[in-house]
């Protein structure tokens, strides 16, 4: 009974009111916010045949590695049989464990309209050119056959790779 009437102190009590509204909006963000983005989508333009995208990379993080390669490689194994234009082979799981973070996005987006349309992976062609390696920036074009299907398999690709590289 005395406790009750010692707990905290009645004077308290408007401060604690004021203050709590303001630690909730610092404790939970809104929900149109993202977290550290590695890979961000510049800008997409549509364009007969294909979609032009450019993207900036965290320059430090540039490279895939294997960590990165085995998170993506969990849910999209067909990666390693695309075809590919390389140094090393002529797959892209020669190259995948270091390879630029902009090709990776490349054969991501191949592989989840691939995946979309269900048609193979060889319906689709990319090509990845660094615009400027030392600041991360770089153009990503894919082919299509369906645009807004195109659109989303480049948003879903970077949000997987950025989800990948969290981790
Ligand atoms: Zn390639």
């Amino acid at each position: 009974m005395t406790d009750e009437g010692g707990v905290g102190g009645v004077r308290k009590l408007p401060q604690n009111a004021r203050t709590l509204p303001d630690a909730e909006t610092q404790d939970f963000p809104c929900s149109g916010c993202v977290g550290p983005a590695f890979l961000r989508i510049d800008s997409i333009t549509v364009q007969p045949g294909r979609i032009v995208c450019e993207v900036t990379v965290d320059p430090v993080r540039r490279t895939t590695d294997p960590a990165l390669a085995s998170a993506l490689l969990r849910e999209h194994p067909t990666l390693l049989s695309h075809a590919c234009v390389n140094d090393v082979g002529d797959t892209f799981g020669d190259v995948i464990e270091r390879t630029s973070v902009p090709h990776l996005l490349e054969h991501l987006v191949i592989d989840l309209q691939a995946r979309t349309d269900g048609r193979p992976d060889d319906t689709f062609v990319g090509t990845t050119e660094w615009i400027d390696e030392g600041e991360g920036r770089a153009v990503v074009q894919v082919s299509f056959t369906d645009d807004l299907v195109c659109l989303r398999a480049f948003r879903d690709a970077a949000e997987k790779i950025n989800d990948a590289m969290l981790r």
